[in-house]
């Protein structure tokens, strides 16, 4: 039989399903598991056993609940508990190849008094919308699932791969303790998987389905200025000595020009070209230049092309400036000269950008730069984070599999796209697990993940349950 005739008696079960998926996500969203909240912490956890015990009637074996432990500095609380990852397993058949699922069972904060319309921790259906925290980000594709389970479970159809389900409860907070979990079970509990499949990003519009196969890193950077031991006022110290904002502004201001370009000699030479087949790759894809200025609130967009926003947002490296610590920032006009202050930008990283290398051009440039001044003035500069940049073939086996089940489900070849932003944990199971990831997302590009009336539609949900499903199938049978 077929893919495709196998997967018609589980396409009309989940659409029969609908209510009860519904039901089943409305009882997730009314669990405010917000991670960023110390006071909302048992919430979390309330949510992760409710997890286990939707995983226990859907027949999951080897269900742990995994400790992580006290969650460091900083905490009100000096004894708060990091909520626990949720693993589970669905299948152990040594025949079949193993898929591993993450998602996020934790959310951004919400309360209606950030303007939402409606009680954002009630689900609420308007038209064809479910609207609720954490309806599309990371709930509704975390309870995809489950309804795929489920409905495997009701029409008896036998999983076609065995399923390693890991949920996380720290995701919106910085995923801690995800990575060391990841390395230690390689081996362990996450030991033969084949590929892993994550949905927690989104369609880049409203229209067409896409797969993502990239991301940017992020290399971010402070620069230290500091002169006198004590703010002093400008009346009597303005015109005699040097002053560090002014410094600052000298050094921040020649990193960047005022068309996105980067001035630190030796980073652009470091992009890799652009081929002519990956270029090709940007054609099909469906976006307008009004998008970006609906979506930035502004008409203040660089480009007017299709492909030099995207590939600027995509593939090519971008220098923001983020601010100043120690500046005046007030209403008013306090005459202060600053002390000491802290610039602070990032650089978003491409292949075949080398980090060190990036950070190496970056002190030397500022080093040179603050040299040119002659001031008296102390200058440090340092990397305070860095997280690597993620590419994959999006024709590998586990992108077809995900290509063709969003191509049965809803009748067009998906958009293969990237993002600007990262998703840390993607090169963390990479590498960690020594195979490919796919990002295969549910939601809509104006799903509002991070803020108010965020919703996922229905036909999102529904035809998502159908399309990770299809998906495993796809992939079970490719990979024979
Ligand atoms: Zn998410």
């Amino acid at each position: 039989m077929s893919v495709e005739e196998s997967l018609k008696p589980l396409f009309s079960a989940i659409t029969e399903l609908k209510p009860s998926f519904i039901d089943r996500l409305s009882q997730a969203v009314s669990i405010p598991s917000v991670s960023s909240d110390e006071s909302l912490r048992p919430k979390v956890f309330e949510m992760a056993e409710f997890l286990k015990s939707q995983l226990i009637t859907l027949g999951a074996e080897d269900i742990q609940m995994r400790d992580l432990g006290i969650q460091p500095p900083p905490v009100v609380d000096p004894k708060l508990q990091l909520p626990p990852i949720v693993l589970a397993r669905f299948g152990q058949d040594p025949a079949k190849k193993t898929i591993l699922v993450y998602g996020h069972y934790d959310v951004q904060p919400a309360s209606i008094e950030d303007g939402w319309a409606t009680e954002p921790f009630t689900l609420v259906q308007k038209d064809d919308k479910l609207i609720g925290r954490g309806s599309t980000d990371d709930k509704g594709p975390v309870i995809g699932w489950l309804n795929s389970i489920e409905a495997h479970r009701k029409v008896g159809l036998e999983l076609p791969v065995n399923l390693v389900c890991c949920f996380e409860g720290m995701e919106e907070s910085g995923s801690l303790g995800l990575e060391e979990l990841v390395a230690q079970e390689s081996d362990k509990y996450f030991k033969g998987v084949d590929a892993v499949c994550i949905s927690d990003n989104y369609w880049l519009g409203t229209k067409k389905p896409v797969l993502t196969y990239g991301l940017r890193g992020c290399n971010y950077y402070q620069i230290t200025v500091s002169g006198a031991n004590a703010d002093l006022h400008s009346g009597v110290f303005g015109g005699i000595i040097h002053e560090p904002m002014t410094d600052l502004f000298k050094v921040m201001s020649q990193l960047v020009d005022v068309k996105g370009n980067i001035l630190i000699p030796g980073v652009n030479e470091m992009v890799a070209p652009v081929t002519a087949a990956e270029d090709k790759l940007y054609d099909p894809i469906e976006f307008s230049a009004e998008e970006l200025s609906q979506a930035a609130g502004a008409d203040t967009g660089y480009f007017d092309d299709k492909k030099d926003i995207l590939q600027h947002r995509w593939r090519f490296p971008s220098l923001s400036l983020h601010g100043i610590e120690g500046a005046f920032s007030g209403a008013g006009a306090k005459t202060v000269i600053p002390a000491k202050v802290v610039g602070k930008f990032s650089i978003r990283t491409v292949p075949d950008m080398d980090s060190d290398k990036l950070d190496q051009f970056v002190f030397d440039f500022v080093k040179a730069k603050f040299a040119e001044l002659g001031t008296k003035n102390k200058l440090n500069v340092e990397l305070i984070h860095g997280g690597a940049y993620w590419v994959s073939d999006p024709f590998n086996d586990n992108f077809t599999a995900a290509a063709n089940a969003t191509k049965l489900v809803w009748g067009v070849d998906p958009d293969l796209t990237r993002e600007g932003g990262s998703i840390p944990i993607t090169l963390t199971f990479e590498q960690e697990l020594k195979t490919g990831v796919v990002l295969l997302p549910m939601g809509r590009g104006d799903d509002g993940a991070h803020s108010i009336n965020e919703k996922l539609d229905v036909p999102n949900y529904i035809e998502g349950v159908k399309t990770l499903s299809a998906y495993l199938h796809y992939y079970a049978a490719g990979a024979k």
